[in-house]
């Protein structure tokens, strides 16, 4: 019998005890309360008379028994955790592949700890090593030629996860953004081109998924759910015919498209992330020169104002560590949040991520980077800032965190709400 391992490894980052309580992480750390859906399209691809084990690192230990394949899927911070974990289960005579996002831009790095690595997406590149595995001779490395039609993709096995108290479960239906930020890693590993599922395919998705999860709190993990209305507007049928609740992704222009917000608001939309990134004009124009960010930057509050105003709570997602910031930045951020009656915030700190164009130009300027992966965790200041010391920016975040999740602020957020939810409210979601 073959036996496969899918492991997923558990998120971390670097910041203490102290600053994960805050109702920033708690919310943070529900929002990531979700399997793995790379692994489990995987899982979906091999043979369905193989004995397949998904484990969550977060959830239990990994385990210590030889499997015949051995599949993970690091991010950059998780990619030291795991080439140790690899190297044990070589050692134990377990065939480890990998793949995903770190592994696409650092394949040469991921081959010294793996038998087979994938650079690209499975779909495309998984049949072929089956096949080839088969026939005694996978190569080393699979590298895919184009992105590959998601109507090819199948539905994820769900059922692999559903042992797991996750807090969402993460529906995929489109790759792809045309806008390419400097920053984003995403964009560059899974080209312009926007590729969608076809409706089909996503009402089988939710309908596995509503057999599986008795109330599942959906996570679009779309890089832009809203990027083109009549598609958003189709999909929306099938949330509100199946009457869930939902959380995901968009752009600031959703302030815009009254009409689908307000099917959004009836659909089951509880949440959506907003990538403002920053309240500075130079900032967004390095962040992508083609203005697709800056342009927008006036229409913020009037964006966050339509979205809430249907009850949806806008989670707005910032960047600091930008060129351009000072110690002002973190006043007008608390400024802008308090103003807005912000329902939650996704505040990260500037990271060049391997793959990037971001990560490229400095290496170009020979800005001296950490080689240790396990820092690029989107908490930990990476390079010199030109307007602030290293302690000045620790201590101006930490601040500003405390500042919005004070008591007063969420009351705040409360009072706003009417009392219609808040995070503490969630903690029955999903399950
Ligand atoms: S940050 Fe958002 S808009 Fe920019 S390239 Fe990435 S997915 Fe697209």
């Amino acid at each position: 019998m073959v036996t496969v391992l899918l492991l997923a490894l558990t998120v971390r980052n670097a910041l203490s005890t102290g600053d994960r309580r805050l109702a920033e992480f708690r919310s943070r750390d529900r929002l990531w309360s979700t399997p793995n859906l790379g692994l489990l399209t995987v899982a979906a691809l091999l043979p369905v008379s193989w004995e397949i084990i998904y484990v969550d690192q977060t959830f239990e230990g990994v385990p210590e028994r030889t499997f015949t394949y051995v599949f993970l899927s690091p991010s950059t911070a998780q990619a030291p955790e795991a080439y140790r974990i690899a190297d044990r289960f070589r050692c134990r005579g377990s065939r480890v592949l990998m793949g995903g996002p770190h592994v696409t831009v650092c394949p040469d790095e991921a081959a010294s700890h793996a038998d087979v690595i994938f650079v690209g997406e499975s779909e495309e590149l998984l049949p072929v090593f089956l096949r080839e595995e088969v026939q005694g001779r996978a190569r080393k490395i699979y590298r895919a030629c184009l992105h590959p039609s998601l109507e090819l993709s199948p539905v994820p096995r769900y059922d692999l996860a559903v042992k797991y108290p996750y807090k969402s479960v993460p529906v995929q239906l489109s790759r792809g953004c045309p806008h390419q930020c400097r920053f984003c890693l995403s964009s560059k590993i899974y080209g312009k081109a926007v590729r969608r599922k076809t409706r089909e395919q996503a009402r089988r998705e939710i309908a596995v998924i509503l057999s599986l999860w008795k109330r599942p709190f959906l996570f679009f993990t779309d890089d832009n759910f809203c990027i083109n209305s009549a598609y958003t507007d189709s999909i929306l049928d099938i949330l509100k015919e199946n009457a869930v609740e939902w959380y995901a992704f968009t752009d600031v222009s959703i302030g815009n498209k009254h009409r689908l917000l307000d099917k959004m608001a009836t659909a089951g939309c509880r949440k959506l992330l907003i990538g403002f990134e920053s309240l500075n004009e130079s900032n967004l124009h390095r962040i992508n020169a083609s203005g697709f960010k800056e342009k927008r930057l006036p229409v913020y509050g009037a964006a966050v104002s339509a979205v809430q105003s249907r009850g949806i709570g806008v989670v707005g997602s910032f960047v600091l560590g930008l060129e351009d910031d000072t110690s002002a930045t973190f006043d007008r951020l608390y400024e802008f949040i308090l103003d807005t009656c912000l329902y939650g915030t996704n505040i990260t700190v500037s990271t060049p991520f391997p793959g990037t164009e971001m990560y490229r130009e400095m290496v170009e300027r020979d800005v001296l980077l950490p080689d240790d992966w396990s820092r690029y965790d989107g908490f930990t200041l990476l390079y010199p800032l030109k307007h602030l010391t290293e302690e000045c920016f620790r201590s101006k975040y930490r601040e500003l965190l405390a500042r919005i999740n004070s008591p007063e602020r969420i009351r705040r957020v409360y009072r706003y709400f009417h009392h219609g939810y808040l995070e503490n409210d969630e903690s029955e979601e999903g399950n």
